[in-house]
């Protein structure tokens, strides 16, 4: 849809408000709501002046003003309001000279793409991240919250803790690694992803199933792979009506990447392909039928994995998630079969299918600047014939020791994550994908984070230390 497409759906289905969506530095969606009567072409053309200055990361207040430039092509009817509301993503502008900002995720995605091009490794990469949720009732979660859920046995892992306070019947909840994928009642909430899968379908989304996941309250539902923009907009949609479905049945969703010790963690993977001239480049006569590009691209992702950790791991929690026995990565290999290394090739039956799936990325990563980061280091990868050394085709968690000593790791915490990205950055400010500036800005962003984490005493200390 162009802009004209736009106000003509506006005019035609009796639109009543326009929705201005755009994502910040930490990938939260932000919006503000325009009445259709002062949207009109010019107003999609020369853009919408906001303070900039209110996102955290983004301008100071003495230089605060910004522009919304929507992007038509992104529309979708917004499923929850009740007045009828057509919602745009854009990108953010400087006012004054019209250019892209460069600490707008989108603005940043969308350099990643024109870089692509402009290599001649390739003219589109796609995308197909698959982004894990848990699912917990609003008056357990709180519950939860308060006692001291660290304790985990059989009970606290399912989240069951009112089980605690009013002994129902536990005959069908699920245990530890007890949800993939049994019919209900054991799986409850089958109406309720059924609901996710079709307000995605009904704003246009091309999905194509939803399964309960390992964990207890664990889900997932799949997407149709797409390029970056188009699918971190639609990773966007995805979180949106994920939370909002579940909030109208009085649940709470959450993505953050290890809500339960002891059971495993959410994880995004991100299987990624490039193409040229209509033709998939991974695909080829090398190990697991992939090309020299595609192995190439898989040392570039390895080789950067730490500094990459920094946007596709951006939290305190993400590093909780990637520990041995969960199915999440913790050692730099790559492998056709197994799910314990950081990059796995899925079986394709065609080399059309053909990818690479890096499996350490979290949904609490902006997916801008996660796929964006992750697409630079795969060019670097083959831009600089980065081979990535003999896949590992074991399980990685049984690994002896003296093996192990061998292969490097992803971090260990947010905080090894952004000393590795300040030594590591060169290969996301090619093309000027990425600025030093934005990468200082959300550095000091996570910096926040980090040591209100850091200096904050941990349930678990209580535990440890209280009788010291
Ligand atoms: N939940 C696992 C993770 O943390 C992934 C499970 C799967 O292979 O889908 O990455
Ligand atoms: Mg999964
Ligand atoms: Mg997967």
């Amino acid at each position: 849809m162009n802009n004209k497409e736009l106000i003509q759906k506006i005019a035609d289905e009796d639109i009543e408000y326009v929705d201005i969506r755009f994502t910040d530095p930490r990938g939260k969606l932000q919006h503000v709501t325009v009445i259709k009567d002062e949207v009109d072409e010019d107003f999609l053309d020369e853009g919408f002046m906001f303070d900039g200055s209110s996102i955290a990361g983004w301008k100071s207040i003495d230089q605060s003003d910004m522009k919304l430039m929507p992007d038509a092509s992104s529309a979708y009817i917004d499923p929850f309001y009740a007045e009828k509301t057509i919602c745009v993503h854009c990108t953010v502008h400087e006012p004054d000279t019209g250019e892209r900002y460069d600490r707008d995720p989108r603005a940043t995605a969308r350099n990643a793409e024109e870089y692509l091009k402009s290599t001649g490794i390739g003219d589109t990469a796609f995308f197909g991240p698959e982004a894990e949720f848990f699912l917990f009732d609003n008056v357990k979660y709180s519950t939860a919250m308060n006692k001291v859920s660290y304790e985990v046995d059989a009970v606290d892992a399912s989240w069951n803790t009112d089980a605690e306070f009013e002994m129902g019947n536990m005959g069908h909840r699920p245990g530890i690694k007890g949800g993939y994928f049994p019919v209900n009642p054991v799986d409850d909430a089958q109406d309720l992803r059924a609901e996710m899968l079709s307000t995605m379908k009904r704003i246009g989304m091309k999905v194509d199933k939803h399964h309960h996941e390992v964990a207890s309250c664990q889900h997932e539902l799949g997407m149709i792979f797409s390029t970056l923009v188009d699918q971190a907009d639609n990773l966007q949609k995805y979180k949106y009506v994920i939370h909002n479905v579940a909030h109208a049945y009085g649940k709470s969703a959450t993505f953050m990447p290890k809500p339960i010790s002891g059971d495993n963690g959410t994880g995004m993977h991100v299987n990624m392909s490039i193409w040229k001239d209509g033709k998939p480049i991974f695909a080829g006569d090398k190990y697991a039928d992939l090309s020299d590009e595609a192995l190439f691209f898989i040392g570039g992702i390895l080789k950067h994995a730490k500094a990459l950790n920094a946007f596709t791991n951006p939290s305190t929690n993400s590093y909780k998630r990637l520990i041995p026995g969960f199915e999440a990565p913790v050692l730099r290999a790559y492998s056709a079969r197994n799910r314990s290394g950081c990059v796995r090739i899925p079986w394709a039956e065609s080399p059309k299918a053909k990818r690479v799936e890096a499996r350490f990325p979290d949904p609490s990563a902006n997916p801008y600047l996660c796929f964006a980061a992750l697409l630079m280091a795969g060019i670097d990868g083959i831009k600089n014939k980065i081979h990535p050394g003999e896949a590992m085709d074991k399980d990685l968690y049984d690994l002896p020791p003296e093996e192990l000593a061998d292969i490097p790791t992803v971090c260990a915490s947010l905080r090894e994550a952004m000393e590795e990205l300040e030594k590591d950055m060169d290969f996301l400010l090619a093309g000027d994908v990425f600025t030093k500036s934005q990468i200082e800005g959300y550095m000091d962003l996570k910096w926040e984070e980090i040591y209100a984490y850091e200096h904050c005493p941990h349930p678990m200390e209580f535990k440890m230390y209280y009788s010291c």
